[in-house]
């Protein structure tokens, strides 16, 4: 690790021959560039005269990023012979959909394969969407895997580990509004967004695998793309990014990014914090709460929300709620108290009911909102910390192994 700062080079792919040919899914998307890249990518590839870059680029983001096409050839506003050759070159297309799982709750989790795009391997992704009343949340993931090893997450077990693209961190987005019905069909008038108030992903949150701060860049980039207006338009309070406490990048988040901070503190001293959460022994707890003390934008209106998961007599006693108020004290915050969700081959387990809401009344008692969050698509193993990809995916006897837990009293699911 020495020399590195905080940021590892994850993107960093293997080189190799010259694709076979036919490989189509190789060819680089122009899903995930910035507007300016873009012009520049259509212009570079010669098959847009330099004056006509910004314009192109203009017509392509509207097509993708409004309209939501996955096809060159349904950009009807652009010469014939100009989308068949922008298909020879680059591709739009969507990752394949290798699974879709719905939960009795009316979870939905998916496995997303996307091709290689020139180097390395195939990856697979999962992305979960939660309904509720009056809003839907996409929980993205930034990472295929994690470095990190929090002691009770499972994505943290998982042992190959890369970076996402910006394009395969949108893109999890664009699928899952293709599939909820979110971009405006083919027949509705040119330029028509689907309102807000109508759509089903309302939210996103970066909660689905890997630590969104280790790729800072390709996060950054992805989620300017979904909240530019002329585009996806989710507003930036409606995102959500979650940190297990990359201190160095905290205070970027927020004038770079601008979005929602979430914190995932699960412990209020260092000697437990350092074992559940070990990026703590790098940055501390004193480290953490000044950057969030600082954080961007911080104000009543925009609080953090402290994630806290409850383990059954790890972190779950009226101490130490005592002490996570005395923490917490002056900083705009929110606390989502997570029921821990078991997995297989792990050593915690949930915390009792009624302890939970002792501890929640207790924080409640001094001020703060502390909605205990519901675990939500146990039964597809799509709740938080549970998501693993494809390369590990579970084995029958692990799922069995999980549902027998279930049944022993862990979850209601
Ligand atoms: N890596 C980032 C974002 C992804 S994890 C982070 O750690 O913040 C999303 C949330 O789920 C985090 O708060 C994480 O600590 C929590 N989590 C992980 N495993 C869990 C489990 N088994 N049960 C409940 N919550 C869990
Ligand atoms: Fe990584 Fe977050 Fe899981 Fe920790 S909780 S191992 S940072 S995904």
């Amino acid at each position: 690790m020495s020399g590195m700062t905080t940021t590892l080079d994850l993107n960093a792919r293997p080189a190799r021959a010259a694709p076979p040919a036919g490989a189509g899914s190789e060819r680089p998307s122009l899903v995930g560039l910035s507007r300016a890249e873009l012009a520049e990518t259509l212009v570079a590839s010669g098959l847009v005269p330099e004056r006509q870059g910004k314009m192109r680029a203009q017509q392509l983001w509207h097509w993708l990023y409004v309209r939501g096409v996955s096809d060159f050839g349904d950009m009807f506003n652009i010469s014939k012979e100009l989308r068949s050759s922008l298909a020879g070159r680059f591709t739009i297309a969507r990752p394949e959909i290798v699974e879709e799982q719905v939960s009795k709750d009316g979870t939905r989790k998916w496995l997303f394969r996307f091709p290689p795009r020139g180097a390395g391997r195939p990856v697979e992704i999962e992305t979960v969407y939660i309904p509720e009343e009056g809003r839907g949340t996409l929980c993205i993931s930034s990472q295929v895997g994690c470095t990190l090893t929090c002691s009770f997450c499972h994505t943290g077990t998982q042992k190959l580990v890369r970076n996402l693209t910006a394009e395969e961190i949108l893109s999890q987005l664009m699928t899952a509004r293709d599939r909820l019905g979110d971009f405006p069909d083919r027949d509705t008038p040119d330029g028509a967004i689907v309102p807000a108030e109508g759509r089903k992903v309302s939210n996103i949150v970066m909660m689905g695998m890997g630590e969104p701060l280790y790729n800072f860049d390709n996060v950054k980039k992805a989620l300017l793309i979904a909240s530019d207006g002329d585009g996806l338009s989710l507003s930036k309070r409606r995102i959500t990014l979650s940190t297990s406490g990359v201190v160095p990048e905290i205070a970027r988040t927020g004038e770079e990014i601008g979005v929602m901070l979430a914190i995932s503190l699960h412990a209020v001293r260092d000697d437990l914090r350092d074992m559940l959460v070990p990026i703590n022994k790098k940055y501390p707890l004193k480290d953490l709460m000044d950057a969030c003390r600082s954080y961007p934008g911080l104000s009543n209106a925009r609080r953090i929300t402290f994630e806290y998961v409850m383990l059954r007599d790890v972190n779950d006693s009226l101490a130490d709620a005592k002490e996570l108020v005395r923490l917490l004290k002056g900083i705009p915050a929110k606390i989502n108290l997570i029921p821990f969700n078991p997995w297989p081959g792990t050593n915690y387990q949930c915390s009792e009911w009624e302890q939970i809401e002792k501890f929640a009344d207790y924080i409640n008692s001094a001020g703060y909102a502390s909605p205990i969050r519901t675990p939500r698509g146990r039964d597809i193993l799509a709740a938080c910390g549970q998501l693993k990809s494809e390369s590990e995916r579970m084995r029958k006897v692990d799922r069995l192994a999980l549902e027998a837990m279930m049944i022993a009293g862990h979850g209601e699911a």
